[in-house]
């Protein structure tokens, strides 16, 4: 039996022991000691086991801090996610009032009885095609004339009444007229149809509008006679196409479709002029008269009658 002096010694010992921080002669020691000592065996027993309770209980600790920093985290990034959201959302119903606000602008405008149209494009030869476009009460006339620098030419113009199936068109030069025939008066929006306005014609609807808001960009620019106009992109083909709206009558007042036909310089790969399209157009309202849609006498053209 080991003697009360030693079983001090060794017990002062054990939590370094269990630790293992003693030097190999001290472990030598307690080893020694412990196989031959039961009291002391009893107290290594407790002391492990008490060790073992600790370590439990640190490890539930540190689990308890990792799901509460996990959740915190989640937290955060769900609140960035709403608050990205919410802007997503303002910056969507923004843009969706403004294009409403076009829409409804230019169907009020159009719903006009008395409406004037000029589109003026720079065709490729350097001459000027103008289209002239007069509408009153369900009548109209529509003209087409080439300007160079020789003067201008008429090439055609066109009458039609909204009640009609009836269209005449007249080429002044050959001193010919046609008279076509087709179900123009069973056209849904035919009005819409006479009034040839691009982009803004027959979209004023919710699902029109929530697909432009997403299709296109709206940016806002002076036009050169000072007037506020929206310039829209289509966003996936933006250096491709743009239309510029009046801010006033919601109307289309100029359109680019760019990269057009490249002309080269003869036998080169030299670059000579890239042709975009640009349209622009003029309205007048309440400027039409009676007379301007009236078919002239025709009595000494050359009639055709035309089916379609
Ligand atoms: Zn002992």
């Amino acid at each position: 039996m080991a003697n009360k002096k030693e079983c001090e010694i060794v017990q002062d010992l054990l939590l370094n022991y269990v630790d293992g921080l003693l030097n190999p002669e001290s472990k030598k020691l307690v080893e020694k000691h412990l196989s031959e000592c039961e009291e002391c065996r009893e107290s290594l027993k407790l002391i492990q086991e008490d060790t073992k309770r600790k370590d439990n209980r640190e490890q539930i600790e540190l689990d308890y801090l990792k799901k509460i920093r996990i959740k915190s985290r989640i937290k955060s990034i769900l609140i960035a996610l709403a608050i990205i959201l919410l802007i997503a959302t303002i910056i969507f119903l923004n843009k969706f009032a403004k294009v409403t606000s076009i829409m409804s602008r230019a169907e009020k405008t159009l719903q006009s009885n008395n409406f004037y149209k000029e589109t003026t494009q720079i065709l490729y030869d350097n001459s000027t095609s103008v289209t002239k476009e007069y509408y009153k009460d369900g009548k109209y006339k529509y003209v087409w004339e080439i300007y160079t620098d020789e003067g201008v030419e008429i090439k055609k113009i066109e009458y039609a009444n909204i009640d009609s199936d009836e269209r005449t068109y007249i080429y002044e030069t050959e001193k010919r007229v046609e008279i076509e025939k087709n179900n123009i008066s069973k056209m849904k929006n035919k009005t819409n149809s006479i009034k040839n306005v691009p982009f803004v014609i027959g979209r004023n609807n919710l699902f029109a509008n929530i697909g432009t808001t997403f299709v296109y960009s709206i940016d806002t620019d002076t036009y050169a006679n000072g007037k506020k106009c929206y310039v829209l992109h289509n966003r996936a083909e933006k250096d491709k196409w743009e239309i510029r709206i009046d801010k006033e009558t919601g109307l289309p007042i100029k359109q680019i479709t760019r990269g057009g036909e490249k002309i080269f310089y003869q036998d080169t790969n030299v670059v000579k002029s890239i042709n975009d399209v640009v349209e622009e157009y003029k309205y007048e309202f309440n400027k039409v008269t009676d007379e301007d849609v009236k078919i002239p006498d025709i009595s000494n053209y050359a009639v055709e009658n035309k089916t379609s």
